[in-house]
């Protein structure tokens, strides 16, 4: 039976489109004609494991992560729950992470709740989906790791996020990836610290500094002075207005003001904790950690590395009815979509009914920069998937109405 649409992903991003259904008052249409959430973790403990489990505080405003939830709809529940509560007292200020991840559970579980009563919603733990085939009537079929058929839709979201870009090292360096310090799988760093080697972060971003700010705050007392170095360049910082960039004395171009607020490099600029790092190394107030401009030079073979570098996105493979490969248009890794969210062959053209969102699918904007963050991808980008996605929902409820009234 042809489903409305599978959703390959059920990350945080995947929320974003039953809550923006819901807010725009056509989530009935999604449950009614079939919506499906594939994943390849295997239990609902690894998908509670995978979410925004980071032992720092959000880069966003508690508000961005609940502006999205409408108050008298599916999600009314959560509006009661201890993380919304939390959350909202916080209002313009960051929040800890673990507070997001508590309100993405109950988001997830009122969701779960109101599927059961709709015979063509499901959620598909275990599933990874290693492509998806478009066929001759334009429905998509994807297919798991033994070649198995998972779901046939009209439509398809790909929310796969992304995965962490790396380089190579020598052979001698320990190579860390950012996400897994962030979430305190710290591995033997213990041990290298107390050895007095130096942690080398590759890339200046956010997760970069979020990664000083954890070593900072788990092994502060065991680190010598310059014992972590980032890698860095054209390190930006946010700021709420111009008034408070100057009053920092901060340097910054027409180029970084946000034109509808005139918040300062908004997207790309450090804030919140990372912030913090940043301005306190400058300041030489923090020694233990320097910043190393020429993110090229050489390293001792004794270092240990941390990649922060960014995300690639987690890609799906699609094909033809003939079974040829449909290429997709990719940029820095990560796979383009249109301003409507459609994701892009590479030709440019929209694959018609296949849709991209969260992190691996965040499109760029007239100032070339990445809409990243929940406040997205449960607001706008969702809201736009949902709008086309109604299109193709809207002719079966045509017909079935007539088809009623015939009756
Ligand atoms: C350190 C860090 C801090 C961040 N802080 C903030 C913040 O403060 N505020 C904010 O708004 N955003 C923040 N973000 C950005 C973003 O909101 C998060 O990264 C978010 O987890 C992205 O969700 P996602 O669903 O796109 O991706 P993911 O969380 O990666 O979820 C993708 C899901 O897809 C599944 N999957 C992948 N491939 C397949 C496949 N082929 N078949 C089936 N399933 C598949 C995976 O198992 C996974 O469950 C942060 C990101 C990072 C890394």
């Amino acid at each position: 039976m042809t489903s409305l649409v599978q959703v390959v992903g059920f990350g945080p991003a995947s929320l974003g489109l039953p809550v923006s259904a819901d807010r725009l008052g056509i989530i009935e249409t999604l449950f009614r004609q079939g919506m499906l959430f594939v994943d390849s973790h295997s239990c609902w403990e690894h998908i509670e494991e995978s979410r925004l489990h980071y032992l720092i505080p959000s880069n966003s405003i508690g508000a961005d992560f609940i502006c999205g939830i409408y108050p008298f709809g599916t999600f009314a529940a959560s509006l009661q729950s201890p993380a919304y509560t939390r959350i909202a007292a916080q209002g313009r200020e960051p929040v800890p992470l673990q507070w997001v991840t508590g309100l993405l559970r109950n988001l997830q579980d009122n969701l779960l709740q109101r599927m059961q009563n709709y015979p063509r919603c499901a959620v598909r733990l275990g599933k990874r989906v290693r492509n998806v085939c478009q066929q001759r009537d334009g429905t998509f079929i994807s297919f798991d790791d033994g070649g198995e058929p998972i779901a046939q839709t009209k439509c398809v979201v790909l929310a796969t996020g992304g995965a962490e870009k790396t380089l190579p090292e020598r052979s001698t360096n320990p190579v860390l990836l950012s996400n897994a310090v962030l979430r305190g799988h710290f591995g033997d760093l213990e041990n290298w610290i107390n050895e007095g080697r130096r942690i080398l972060i590759r890339g200046g971003s956010h997760s970069g500094y979020s990664v000083a700010y954890v070593l900072l705050r788990h092994f502060g007392n065991r680190l010598a002075a310059r014992q972590v170095a980032i890698a860095a360049r054209n390190t930006k910082l946010y700021y709420r207005s111009m008034l408070d960039a100057c009053a920092d004395n901060y340097c910054f171009q027409g180029l970084d003001l946000y034109p509808e607020t005139f918040e300062v490099n908004k997207f790309n600029g450090l804030r919140g904790a990372a912030k913090d790092v940043h301005q306190s190394i400058v300041r030489g107030k923090e020694i233990r950690v320097y910043l190393q401009a020429n993110a090229s030079a050489p390293i001792s073979a004794n270092d240990v590395v941390v990649h922060a570098l960014g995300y690639r996105t987690r890609e799906v493979p699609f094909m033809n009815a003939e079974g040829a490969p449909i290429p997709l248009r990719k940029q820095g890794g990560m796979v383009c979509v249109s301003s409507h969210s459609e994701v892009l062959q590479e030709n440019g053209a929209p694959l018609k009914g296949v849709f991209g969102l969260g992190l691996g699918y965040a499109p760029v904007d007239a100032r070339g920069e990445r809409q990243v963050g929940l406040n997205f991808f449960h607001g706008d980008h969702a809201e736009r998937i949902v709008r086309r996605i109604q299109d193709f929902a809207v002719h079966e409820d045509l017909s079935r109405s007539s088809i009623d009234a015939r009756i």
